[in-house]
């Protein structure tokens, strides 16, 4: 190993030490919100159906609980802050923060309507290039709105394309959830994951029995 390549992987090593990489996923749309609005607040724990356990969570007995009734216990995120100081460094370092903190970290993006996807848009393609893990989770506010529903599959169907064009093969594991999903979605969203490259790995989940329709 040349001396130069030794020193950066010492480098992504400090970096990942230094509140670049998190256990629990990073919410891609809230970290879409922190860019355009430079706050530190849109840093929310992503606790999620998907995401049931956060292993931030910690549990606080309650003082006025009486042996093991725990109603009263509360559990809270302590999740460490995002570093997000270290992207403002310099170009050059900022460049290199944002490949370990896209490479080492699972990302998740809740889709609640078209534009959520958006974020795709607005990370440079180095940064979708990066990505190890991604899970898509499908959560439309209005599933019986056949015009939102279509409008959501179309902005979809253009940012599978832009992540098929920067993901770099095999290494992206890659998670779909689209728990509303008719037959007719489900047909769409598997034709659409075609056209990525070869992944890490793929998990799909699409529709429950809860459609009668199926
Ligand atoms: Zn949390
Ligand atoms: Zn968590």
């Amino acid at each position: 190993m040349l001396f130069s390549e030794l020193l950066s992987a010492c480098r992504d090593k400090i970096y990942a030490f230094s509140g670049l990489v998190r256990i629990c996923p990073i919410d891609l749309v809230w970290e879409h919100m922190r860019k355009k609005n430079g706050d530190a607040r849109y840093d929310k724990c992503t606790r999620t159906a998907y995401h049931p356990k956060c292993k931030y969570m910690t549990h606080q007995r309650s003082p006025n609980s009486i042996g093991s009734k725990r109603e009263n216990d509360r559990f809270t995120c302590r999740r460490p802050l995002l570093n997000f100081a270290l992207f403002r460094v310099s170009r050059q370092i900022s460049f290199k923060v944002s490949r370990v903190f896209y490479s080492s970290n699972k990302f998740q993006l809740r889709v609640t309507q078209a534009s959520d996807l958006f974020v795709f848009g607005s990370l440079k393609p180095h940064a979708i290039s990066s990505l190890r893990s991604l899970h898509v989770d499908f959560r439309p506010n209005n599933p019986s709105n056949f015009d939102e529903l279509e409008e959501l599959l179309q902005q979809w169907l253009a940012t599978i394309q832009t992540i098929a064009k920067h993901t770099t093969p095999p290494q992206l594991s890659f998670a779909l959830t689209f728990p509303s999903a008719d037959v007719e979605i489900a047909s769409i969203l598997l034709e659409s994951i075609k056209c990525l490259p070869r992944l890490r790995s793929a998990a799909l989940s699409i529709g429950c029995c809860q459609d009668s329709a199926i």
